[in-house]
């Protein structure tokens, strides 16, 4: 059993296709206008209402009296934008019946019509329409030509529809897919907000630590003396040669753990959440934090522990970045949903009164609120924060 789903790619058009999608743009802004001022002088006149179906039939008529303008583009491709009137129209009767007062649908201006749907593969348009091209793929759109994509992503399951959208002055195609399989995972109906930290790689809002990576930090404590021990060999010498190598053979280590804790966490995370959201990563700041102070001869200062930590936290900061690589990855190919947002405040806040002050955070683990006492782990508290950030985020998508 597949979903239906959405994947939308960025058109490179010549100038000609330009104004050409232009054309098409305002030909189908005219047609919807033509028949909404018919539905409108019909009710207002004879409080009679027209139908989608009468208008359906009369679009034969208006393209044999309009060759260039109307009749370039297909029945079915008009017949979308009939339709699209059709359900502003259902809109307004459902919120006139439900005893509002909703305003007549409108005339749209210039610039306020910027989508049109082709609703069949096939039929006045076709995806991939030169599919032995080498480097590039192009969709086909009568009356425009074929036009190149820039196609990031691969397309699953069986295209359905087809639009095209004007976004300022960039176009983009939307492809409408029905039966995509995939490594598509059963929805799960559970949202998760993530703290990404460093006694737990990422802690989860309903209290999960992830990937507590304290073998990684086993490891960076050697390597961070490897590097130490380097240090006080003469240059040139087979026992700097040595000590270079098992530096060497450190850092791979380091990134091999890294990389298959940040697998199993993003896989836990995937499989268990819809919708996963997480803080967008400073990289200023963690270059800044992580920079470890170099003695000018490739070691790090005598100062152990602060050496140490610059590293730990080089090491750790680094791992972030690649857990959310792995974790967007895995989420895409999941068909789940990953939000990032602004992680100010986050960590500070009270996630149960929202009193927000620097010194609800009493140490790294814990945090308790000054204003309501609230006591929780300071993560899990920051996770719940930063989850909370991207319900609204995705609220405000859908609604807009
Ligand atoms: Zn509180």
């Amino acid at each position: 059993m597949g979903v239906r789903r959405s994947f939308k790619f960025l058109l490179r058009p010549t100038g000609k296709q330009v104004a050409a999608l232009t054309k098409c743009l305002d030909d189908h802004r005219e047609l919807y206008n033509a028949a909404l001022e018919h539905r409108r002088t019909a009710y207002r006149k004879a409080r009679v209402s027209v139908r989608y179906g009468d208008q359906s039939a009369e679009l034969k008529h208006i393209r044999a009296d309009d060759p260039d303008g109307q009749g370039r583009w297909s029945f079915s491709f008009r017949q979308a934008t009939l339709r699209r009137l059709d359900k502003a129209f259902g809109g307004f009767f459902d919120r006139l019946k439900a005893g509002r007062t909703p305003g007549f649908p409108r005339f749209k201006g210039r610039g306020r019509f910027n989508t049109v749907e082709w609703p069949k593969d096939g039929d006045g348009c076709r995806w991939d329409s030169q599919p032995h091209h080498r480097t590039a793929t192009y969709v086909r759109l009568q009356g425009i030509g074929h036009v190149r994509v820039h196609q990031h992503r691969r397309v699953l399951g069986t295209v359905k529809t087809i639009s095209v959208k004007r976004e300022g002055a960039r176009w983009f195609v939307v492809l409408s897919c029905d039966d995509v399989p995939a490594g598509t995972l059963p929805v799960t109906g559970a949202v998760a907000g993530i703290d990404l930290g460093v006694a737990s790689l990422a802690t989860t809002s309903d209290g999960q630590h992830l990937a507590n990576p304290r073998h990684l930090a086993v490891t960076a404590g050697r390597l961070a003396a490897a590097q130490r021990d380097l240090a006080r060999k003469k240059r040139g010498s087979r026992r700097r040669r040595k000590a270079v190598a098992r530096v060497a053979a450190l850092h791979a280590k380091v990134r091999r753990q890294r990389l298959d804790s940040a697998h199993k966490a993003a896989l836990t995370l995937v499989r268990d959440h819809d919708m996963i959201a997480h803080e967008t990563l400073k990289v200023t700041n963690m270059t800044k934090r992580a920079a470890p102070r170099p003695d000018g001869d490739g070691g790090h200062l005598p100062n152990g522990a602060a050496a140490k930590s610059g590293l730990n936290r080089s090491i750790l900061d680094a791992g972030w970045g690649v857990f959310l690589t792995i974790l967007s990855h895995k989420a895409e190919s999941a068909g789940r949903q990953l939000i990032a947002v602004n992680p100010a405040n986050t960590s500070r806040t009270c996630a149960e009164c929202g009193h927000c002050a620097k010194d609800n955070r009493t140490t790294q683990a814990v945090f308790r609120c000054t204003a309501c006492g609230h006591e929780a782990h300071a993560d899990v508290n920051a996770a719940i924060n930063i989850l909370r950030a991207g319900l609204a985020l995705r609220d405000a998508a859908q609604a807009a």
